[in-house]
This record gives C-alpha cells, sequence and structure tokens, in this order.
C-alpha cells in the first residue's frame, strides 16, 4: 500500500454518487479525536445525525401536549408507525400493506411461526441453515417444542459444504427430496450472519413451494444491505431488525412482512392484541377481534414511539440515497475490499463469503489461519472497529452509506500492519 493506492481510493470517493451520506452520520472517535474506521454497521450501524431531531420533536410534543399528542400535530402517535410503512416496504421490496414495523427481532419471528408453522402428524419439520444465528435457532426448537414435537425429529438443518464453509442449492434440494412432505417450513437467516453468504431467495421461496412448504427469511442481515424483494419473490413471511444496515439505534423495533395473499387470511391462527384491530373500532373497545387485514392485523401493542422516531430519521436517509443505488455501491466497495485483501496475497486469512455479487452483501468474513484473537485485538488497537467471531472469524462490513473507499484502505492497511 503507497501513495498510488492512497489516491486511487480517494479518487473512488470522488466518484462515488452517495459520498455525501456519509456527513449525514456520527462517526465514533477514538480517545484522541481520531475517527475510528467503523466496519460494524452489520452489528450496531451508526447514528443518523438528523436522529435526536425526529427524537427529541416527539420529547417536545409528549411535553407540550401529554396525552394529546396521540392525536395532534403532523405525527400524531396514533397512525405513527404508518409513517414508516411505505418507505420501509420500499427498502424490502413490499407492498405497503404487507409490511409493517412492530416489536422486536425474535418476538415477530415467533408470531410469524404462531401462523406460518402449523405442523401436523405427516409435515412437521423446519429446515434452517446449520450455521443459523442462535437466537433463530433457539426461537425454532421452542416452537416445535411449543406444538409438542422433538427438535430431534422436526428440526433439520441444511448444512454447509464442509470445504468451503458454504451452504449449497443441491444440499437443500437433497434434503427436500429425502423428507418430502414431512417439511412444514424453511426459515433461513439472509444473508447468514456468520459466513455473510446470501442465499437466493426467489428459488429457494420456489423450491420451497414446490414442496408445499412454507418459506420465510430473517432478514436481520439482508435488510438495508441486499435487494430482498420479498413481494415479487413470493416470500410467504420475513423478519427482520433495524439496528444493523437500518442504522436505527441499539434494539430497535423490527420489520414484518406477510405476502398479501395471507393478508385476509383470518383462519391462520394468530396471537392478537388491540393495534391489530380495526382502526375504525379499536377504541371502541369491543369484545371481538376484528383483524386489520395485511400485515398490520399481526401488531400487538401501540408501539414505542421514540424507537419509531429514530427509524423514520434513517428512513429518510434510505429513501434519498435509495435501496438499488445503495446495493450498487454496496457490490464495488465490497468487491474493492476483496480486491485489496487479494492483493495482501497473505496465507494467513482466508475469505469465507462467496465473492459474488449475487450470493454476499457489504459484510466478507475473514477466516484467520495460524493466527487467533489477538490480530483482531491489535486491529482494535489501530482504531478499526470489526468483530470477532468464535473460533477464528473476523467479520468486516463496509457500510456503503457511510463508509469510503479510504476506510477500506485504511482497514486493509492496518490488518497488512497486524499480520
Ligand atoms: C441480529 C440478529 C438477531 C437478534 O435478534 P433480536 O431479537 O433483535 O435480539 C436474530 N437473528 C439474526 C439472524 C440476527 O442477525
Amino acid at each position: 500500500m503507497n501513495d498510488q493506492t492512497v489516491q486511487r481510493a480517494e479518487s473512488l470517493d470522488k466518484k462515488d454518487p452517495l459520498s455525501s451520506f456519509g456527513h449525514e452520520f456520527e462517526i465514533p472517535k477514538d480517545a484522541t479525536g481520531n475517527k475510528l474506521i467503523y466496519l460494524c454497521g452489520n452489528s450496531l450501524g451508526l447514528q443518523p445525525k438528523q436522529t435526536k431531531d425526529y427524537i427529541n420533536q416527539e420529547l417536545d410534543h409528549w411535553a407540550q401536549w401529554g396525552v394529546d399528542g396521540h392525536t395532534k400535530g403532523n405525527n400524531a402517535w396514533l397512525p405513527y408507525h404508518e409513517l414508516l410503512t411505505h418507505q420501509m416496504a420500499q427498502v424490502v421490496g413490499g407492498k405497503d400493506h404487507e409490511v409493517v414495523v412492530m416489536n422486536t427481532l425474535t418476538v415477530n419471528l415467533h408470531l410469524m411461526m404462531v401462523s406460518f408453522y402449523q405442523p401436523s402428524r405427516q409435515r412437521h419439520k423446519i429446515i434452517i441453515e446449520a450455521d443459523a444465528f442462535p437466537s433463530d435457532r433457539y426461537a425454532v426448537e421452542s416452537q416445535i417444542k411449543f406444538h409438542g414435537y422433538d427438535p430431534e425429529h422436526s428440526l433439520l438443518l441444511w448444512e454447509p459444504n464442509p470445504e468451503t464453509g458454504l451452504c449449497e442449492m443441491s444440499g437443500l434440494e437433497a434434503l427436500l427430496s429425502e423428507h418430502d412432505d414431512s417439511v412444514a417450513l424453511i426459515m433461513l437467516g439472509n444473508s447468514n450472519y456468520y459466513s455473510g453468504q446470501v442465499y437466493p431467495i426467489k428459488e429457494i421461496t420456489q423450491l420451497g413451494h414446490s414442496y408445499e412448504a412454507k418459506v420465510g427469511f430473517n432478514l436481520a442481515h439482508g435488510a438495508g444491505n441486499i435487494i430482498c424483494d420479498l413481494h415479487d419473490n413470493d416470500v410467504d413471511f420475513a423478519v427482520w431488525c433495524t439496528y444493523k444496515y437500518l442504522n436505527s439505534g441499539p434494539g430497535s423495533l423490527g420489520g414484518v412482512f406477510v405476502h398479501e395473499r395471507h393478508s385476509a387470511s383470518y383462519d391462520l391462527p394468530r396471537f392478537t392484541g388491540w393495534w391489530g384491530h380495526n382502526k375504525e373500532t379499536r377504541f371502541k373497545m369491543r369484545d371481538s377481534f376484528d383483524p386489520i387485514a395485511g400485515a398490520e392485523g399481526w401488531q400487538l401493542s401501540n408501539p414505542p414511539i421514540l424507537s419509531m422516531a429514530a427509524i423514520r430519521a434513517s428512513l429518510d436517509i434510505f429513501d434519498r440515497a435509495g435501496i438499488h443505488k445503495i446495493r450498487e455501491k454496496s457490490i464495488q466497495l465490497t468487491a474493492y475490499l476483496a480486491e485489496l485483501l487479494a492483493a495482501l496475497n497473505s496465507d494467513k486469512i482466508r475469505i469465507m463469503t462467496p465473492l459474488e455479487p449475487e450470493h454476499r452483501g457489504a459484510q466478507l468474513s475473514l477466516q484467520l489461519r495460524d493466527s487467533d484473537r489477538g490480530l483482531h485485538d491489535a486491529l482494535t488497537h489501530l482504531g478499526v472497529v470489526s468483530d470477532w467471531r468464535e473460533p477464528d472469524v473476523i467479520r468486516v462490513a463496509p457500510a456503503p452509506l457511510y463508509n469510503s473507499y479510504r476506510d477500506v484502505h485504511d482497514f486493509v492497511q492496518r490488518l497488512n500492519q497486524c499480520l
């Protein structure tokens, strides 16, 4: 790495149509005030500068109006979640009535399985990826047990190819053809949080449906990162969080997609609450539940407005930048990262994430050889924020909204120092 490589990074930044968005985020600094190289947006996205204003506005409304804030002003709290719907639907490729922001991710996963996992003695199995995020696995196992089945027989793992660590469609096809009409649900984290691999949503959904299984995705690492096209890809349901690529703050609310073919399926079992009830009669406090058609009908509670204000602030940025433009930059930015890593020519790191754009998002997972956590600690010491996953993986995710080519360049330079 030399002056020339720096110049190239800077010229790529100059040509980047999204480069100005970087100034709209708070970039964490070290003790001496130098900006850190933040490559951890797959874990917790950074704070947009306008988030404070959006939250303060609701604090002011609460201070001024008390309970009347529910109905007063341009962003009255009663329909506040509706302010998020259209922009969120754009991000994941759903129709507005297919998308709602509510609860948190694992809660939503359970709510969706209540409706879309209806095991019978014939059809009771759920397929997840072998390296599923632990919370997903716990949730799925507990649903199986809740219905009186045994995860030992009812949970199937889509195992990766041991050579590459990646899941292959042929493996999923083999699993389905072996277990055939006993598979009730395919539920995959996309992209996979560990390997960074993106699974093909359309092909998997078609395949699952051809076996009459339901297909759902956990897009915790997908929303705001890859193009999901949930409606066109015919996915039954999806859930995601908003604190990773969607930059809406720690523990912020999650999103849910329910395909419109299920929007009026009132015979589907579901857990219900008053926020899913017909808006016209919600406050008449009638005895019988009258669900709203579409994803909103799965809402339970009146939502936390302060968290929704942070989501609004972030979605405004996604709206201005456009998810397709963001993805376009991400493909290039991460390709640039892969290229610089390859140029290091080090046998100490192996990129386990597939490099073809259709099989990855922003994240690359770097598997270390003959090295350990010490390398990650050294990187941290040099001002890089990345994340370590046992036993031997460093995950780095340049976020196209606020990371620059120069960030990527400087990261690889520091990694090289550590190697
Ligand atoms: C981040 C993440 C979660 C976290 O779930 P919460 O309910 O928000 O704590 C779950 N699953 C996956 C795949 C994730 O990436």
